[in-house]
């Protein structure tokens, strides 16, 4: 159970924390090559925590080679499945025993509000670790239908050296996904976390190896995107990236593995959901009441932010309605606040691009009927009002292209086969709501919509046993569930002839 404290325990809390703010390689805490370091800022302030190793090409090197060398020696690819179950669940507790401060982390580092750090994230990333420890002594590999003077071994192996490079939004939670069944599955892992968000990786890190995970398995470097990020990508003993993040830079990792050796390359990247409200939608107060989470949660910062809200046309006036006292419930306040229910944009670039959307929006013609505004700039962090606009049409820059932020923009349409036209309008196809009553017309339309979740009468189909992942520019590869087991690792065929 998350521990209840207040906001100035929260904040006691904090001037005792201990940042571990150093690379971690080969089962240690070490600087830079370069001895270079950048100021991790908390968005709550603008104040820097602490500051970070600026990991480079060189740093990324060294952790390749310890990942490549520990993953050759066997000495955990070779485990036996239940000894590396037993590594998994133990480091599953670790994270779990320091609930409390995984949760500050996240909450100093990127801002969203720290009962949500405590409620979900952690949670979900100690979940994600013991579900997949607890998967990998069940698989079985397989035996093919040949003629009968032939056996025929279809076996997984791990693929070797994952680069794990992923955003800010849900920072260990993006990484968990993928370092969790990586792990499983035997390989070796560096995880290159965002720039704006690098503590909680760099804190697990040393958990890991406490667990268990023998030295160079599991491996960390901060750093900035263009220079760790792109060296990974570039790597040629890297064997596979798997990727979280924006589809512009998704596309390059495509073109690193191109330019590189080929590594395999899985991406989970932007997403437009729209979330369709029908006439016959059961109970509107409640509907209004997840439409409005959808988008606000986390302020907007959520790749199935919920940013197209598709409304039928007799319902549109007293639905906007309900949405708008849902977005006044949700003001931004300081996340340390038990009581916050919306925090902090990223930082000051992300701060920016939002509101020169707002700006867009208005410019575009669409109405803003709630918020717009940048707010409780005297803190000096980087807060945005819950903001509404209606009015809009799907052609409009603010309907098509990701905001990342606490902006909705809603829609109406006349029947289903609207909905459907308007939802499947746009380059990416990561998640679709639909509410209604109406069975019959939920499974045609869960069928019709291009995307890879289809959540009916919910907002939140994410349990760990569904796989994630996009359709269109969304990605491909899918995160959670045994799915995302076979992306880490790669078929072989042993064909015996049998005399
Ligand atoms: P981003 O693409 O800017 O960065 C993601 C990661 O890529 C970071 O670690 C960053 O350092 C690295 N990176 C940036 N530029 C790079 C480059 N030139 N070469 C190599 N690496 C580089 O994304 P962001 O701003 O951190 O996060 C927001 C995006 O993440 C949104 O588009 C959001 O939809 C997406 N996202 C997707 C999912 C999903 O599961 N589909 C989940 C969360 C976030």
């Amino acid at each position: 159970m998350p521990t209840a404290l207040s906001r100035e325990e929260w904040k006691s809390r904090t001037s005792r924390l201990i940042y571990h703010n150093k690379a971690f390689i080969n089962g240690k805490y070490v600087d830079a090559a370069s001895g270079e370091t950048f100021d991790c800022i908390s968005p709550i302030d603008g104040r820097s925590l602490t500051r970070v190793a600026r990991c480079d090409s060189e740093d990324v090197d060294r952790a390749v080679r310890a990942a490549r060398r520990a993953f050759d020696s066997g000495v955990w690819a070779d485990m036996a499945p239940n000894q590396r179950k037993k590594v998994l669940l133990k480091f599953a507790e670790l994270i779990e025993k320091h609930e409390d401060e995984f949760a500050l982390l996240e909450t100093l580092d990127m801002g969203k509000p720290i009962s949500f750090s405590q409620s979900i994230d952690v949670p979900a990333v100690v979940k994600t670790v013991s579900w997949y420890g607890e998967a990998i002594d069940k698989m079985y590999d397989e035996i093919a239908p040949t003629p009968k003077d032939a056996l025929a071994l279809i076996t997984r192996e791990p693929l070797g050296v994952v680069g794990v490079v992923v955003p800010w939004n849900f920072p260990l939670l993006m990484a968990a996904w993928k370092f969790g069944p990586a792990l499983a599955a035997g390989n070796s892992v560096i995880v290159k976390p965002a720039e704006q968000s690098p503590l909680s990786a760099l804190r697990v890190a040393e958990l890991a190896v406490e667990a268990g995970v023998p030295d160079g398995v599991f491996n960390v470097l901060p750093g900035f995107g263009e220079t760790a990020g792109q060296a990974l990508g570039m790597h040629m003993d890297v064997d596979m990236i798997a990727f979280t993040g924006s589809t512009e830079v998704g596309k390059l990792f495509m073109q690193y593995s191109g330019k590189s050796n080929l590594k395999h390359v899985s991406l989970e990247c932007g997403g437009k959901t729209p979330n369709i409200v029908l006439s016959d939608a059961p109970d509107l107060d409640a509907v209004a009441k997840e439409a409005g989470m959808a988008i606000f949660f986390n302020s907007g910062q959520v790749c199935v932010a919920a940013s197209r809200l598709l409304v039928q046309e007799d319902i549109h006036d007293a639905f906007i309605d309900k949405v708008k006292s849902v977005g006044r419930i949700m003001a931004p306040g300081d996340p340390l606040d038990p009581e916050t229910m919306m925090g902090t944009m990223v930082d000051d670039t992300q701060t920016k691009r939002v509101m020169g959307y707002i700006e867009t929006g208005k410019s575009e013609g669409a109405a803003v009927v709630l918020g717009g505004n940048r707010v409780m700039e005297e803190s000096g962090g980087y807060y945005i009002e819950p903001t509404i606009f209606d009015g809009v049409n799907n052609d409009m820059r603010i309907a098509q292209e990701e905001i990342f932020g606490p902006v909705l923009s809603t829609i109406t349409f006349r029947d289903p086969e609207e909905a459907v036209k308007i939802a499947n309008d746009t380059v990416y196809g990561l998640q679709a709501i639909l509410w209604t009553n109406d069975i019959n017309k939920a499974h045609k339309m869960a069928r019709a919509l291009k995307a890879g979740t289809v959540n009916v009468n919910n907002t939140d189909g994410g349990d760990i046993t569904v796989p994630f992942g996009g359709y269109k520019q969304s990605g491909f590869g899918r995160d959670k569930s045994l799915h995302a087991l076979g992306k880490y690792s790669q078929l072989k065929t042993t064909y015996i002839k049998l005399s």
